[in-house]
């Protein structure tokens, strides 16, 4: 459905591991105290995958790194125990062991907040280090960076992929964001766009490194049919590290 140029300028969003949330309607504030809350989330995240990330020699967050955080960090408990949280979890868990099941992914799309998703195609300048409404160049994830606060910066003019989700649809208070829930609603929502890219190309490219030491989620390169580990540092430490301790030693 196409927006009216008023309702684009009128916008309010924020960019969270590649989803723009945004509310219409405009009643709403969204200042500085609000992005350092989601600089605190953004910052644990960061904690958990700092090793991973030195080893992918990145220094941007990525959405398959909130994966990492689902399986290695703690939610709050009332949001630990939502249907969306769970489910979340449940496909971070079966995608990572590749026993994703079909009822998992059929529940993913009657999740009713997936009705309020929305993907698009967009052009970003990159000028002014300013996030346009973009989120994830698939081409190229290099060039989407997340600044210390957790905001998306794009590093060069490009289409990019834009994931969008409506809070207002989803009765979200502005004023009371949980930044943890919108971490669980990016990962949903971009777990779905790879679902929709493997169903159409059998390629997944979201993937948990295979090196037991490691386990970090990471992004194959483009149609790796194999890739399984996250960096050359893992795939090359992995064969001395799975055999048994005593050959370990010995070598
Ligand atoms: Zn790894």
């Amino acid at each position: 459905m196409a927006r009216t140029s008023s309702s684009l300028t009128a916008r309010l969003g924020v960019h969270l591991l590649g989803v723009q949330f945004f509310w219409d309607g405009m009643k709403a504030r969204f200042d500085n105290e609000n992005l350092q809350e989601s600089g605190a989330v953004h910052k644990q995240i960061l904690e958990l995958v700092r090793e991973p990330m030195r080893r992918q020699k990145r220094s941007h967050i990525a959405y398959w790194d909130a994966m990492t955080f689902l399986e290695l960090g703690s939610l709050p408990t009332p949001l630990a125990k939502t249907q969306e949280a769970e489910l979340a979890a449940q496909l971070v868990l079966t995608i990572g062991a590749d026993k994703l099941r079909d009822r998992t992914v059929q529940e993913l799309i009657d999740l009713p907040v997936m009705d309020h998703v929305h993907a698009s195609l967009a052009y970003d300048s990159g000028e002014d280090g300013r996030p346009g409404n973009i989120v994830v160049s698939r081409t190229n994830p290099a060039r989407v960076v997340y600044g210390a606060d957790g905001r998306l910066r794009t590093l060069g003019p490009g289409f990019y992929r834009s994931l969008e989700i409506d809070l207002a649809a989803l009765g979200v208070d502005p004023q009371g964001i949980d930044w943890y829930r919108l971490v669980v609603l990016a990962v949903l929502i971009q777990i779905r766009a790879d679902l929709e890219l493997e169903a159409e190309t059998g390629f997944r490219r979201v993937r948990k490194c295979q090196r037991r030491a490691c386990g970090a989620w990471f992004m194959a390169k483009r149609m790796a049919g194999r890739q399984r580990f996250c960096c050359a540092v893992c795939r090359a430490s992995n064969p001395r590290e799975s055999l048994p301790p005593r050959r370990r030693a010995r070598q």
